[in-house]
């Protein structure tokens, strides 16, 4: 009997190549922080990468935009530090990726971006992410599954509380 519909796919076919790549990522995690990674991340894809921690974030946690200089990830002031954590690896799993996102010259502001973002995401349904925004989340939960596989200290037990 040949493959009929009656057992769709839960899960678009992007998650599997994305587990993939985040399964072949050559990286010791027990040395992880967010920092080396950030280092790391940069290195395999030839960006200069800069964290921003912003106070005038709260939703979105983290977003991206390309400039002339680099990649730049802004994340919340305001989480605690898995969701830290977890916010900028979603972000730099975007750039690993090699997603696309805005450019932004040099002439014009981050901030303008942020009130864009803040604007889109007062407006913006969290149940429609976009298929980036989907293989990023999941990129950046499996990192933590292996961030947790290679570390026996407290993180580990801090994620098992989460059951993430
Ligand atoms: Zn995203």
């Amino acid at each position: 009997m040949s493959q009929t519909s009656d057992h769709p796919k839960w899960q678009p076919d992007s998650i599997s190549s994305v587990e993939k790549r985040v399964n072949e990522i050559d990286y010791d995690f027990s040395k992880f922080t967010v920092q080396d990674f950030t280092k790391w991340v940069a290195a395999q894809t030839g960006r200069i990468i800069f964290l921003e921690k912003c106070e005038e974030l709260k939703y979105p946690t983290g977003f991206w935009f390309l400039s002339d200089e680099g990649a730049h990830v802004f994340y919340s002031a305001h989480l605690n530090q898995i969701l830290e954590t977890i916010t900028i690896l979603h972000e730099l799993m975007h750039i690993f990726l090699g997603h696309e996102t805005k450019y932004i010259s040099a002439q014009q502001s981050p901030l303008l971006l942020l009130e864009e973002c803040l604007v889109g995401a007062s407006t913006r349904n969290p149940l429609e992410r976009n298929g980036e925004d989907n293989e990023a989340e999941n990129a950046a939960l499996l990192l933590l599954r292996r961030i947790e596989a290679s570390q026996t200290n407290s993180m580990s037990d801090v994620l098992n509380f989460m059951d993430i």
